[in-house]
């Protein structure tokens, strides 16, 4: 990296984490209840590491294959490391020992294979169910009127600990047009908290990205997910 790159790079950081402390005070909450998951798909190691060097302390990953290369790299050294893409469950084995929350759990069939491979590890592994907010066709989740009987299925298996629910809601194409989704996704998290699942903690809501974190706060939002904000314009997207 350039010493302009780093110098960008810190910014940014500095950037988001004022821009959701702000948004969390707006809220009535503290900034420290916030938790900034930087997104670094398409990032090396090398920018992976600098950004943990410069306050980053969750990394979130997209693809098994990408997470472990840079996994051998040790990119992560210093910070928690989440799943949060499309995960096939034929790769959930690549992932036991190295992250510490798969955000991405669309299906109670993939909810079983982790808690049968954790098993195996030795492990209890800590999951969110992601619900396809927008129930939109093409995209992986499980639909919100399905959450309950599918929390009702995995949260007696050992080896998994459902701790919340991820969001990726539909593609806004103006501000504000995500928030009935967000709003929608408190309203999920609120019922199923108040039903006190044996072995389900609702501790996080994980939703919002770079271009609608702070409205996703503003809707109770404890965990937020920041790539292009953080790393720029990822190579496809310039
Ligand atoms: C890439 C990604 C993000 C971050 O998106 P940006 O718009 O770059 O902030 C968040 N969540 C998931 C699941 C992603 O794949």
């Amino acid at each position: 990296m350039t010493e302009l790159e780093q110098k960008e790079l810190k910014e940014n950081i500095e950037q988001v984490q004022f821009r959701i402390a702000q948004a969390a005070m707006r809220a009535g909450r503290k900034a420290d209840d916030i938790r900034l998951v930087a997104a670094t798909k398409m990032n090396d190691g090398e920018r992976v590491q600098a950004a943990i060097q410069y306050g980053i302390q969750v990394a979130g990953e997209n693809r098994v294959q990408e997470l472990l290369e840079k996994y051998e790299q040790d990119a992560y050294v210093g910070a928690d490391l989440h799943f949060i893409g499309t995960l096939q469950t034929n790769k959930v084995k690549y992932l036991m020992g190295k992250v510490s929350l798969i955000q991405s759990v669309g299906s109670e069939k993939l909810g079983r294979c982790i808690a049968k491979e954790a098993q195996k590890y030795g492990i209890c592994q800590d999951i969110l169910l992601e619900v396809n907010i927008g129930e939109e066709s093409a995209k992986s989740g499980l639909p919100p009127e399905n959450l309950e009987a599918t929390i009702e299925q995995l949260c007696v298996l050992p080896g998994i600990h459902i701790r919340g629910l991820m969001a990726i809601p539909p593609i806004a194409h103006a501000h504000g047009e995500n928030l009935r989704y967000f709003d929608r996704m408190r309203q999920l998290f609120i019922d199923i908290s108040a039903k006190r699942y044996d072995n389900v903690s609702m501790d996080y809501l994980s939703m919002g990205m770079s271009g609608d974190f702070e409205d996703a706060i503003t809707c109770g939002a404890n965990m937020v997910r920041v790539g292009t904000a953080i790393f720029g314009l990822r190579p496809y997207m310039r």
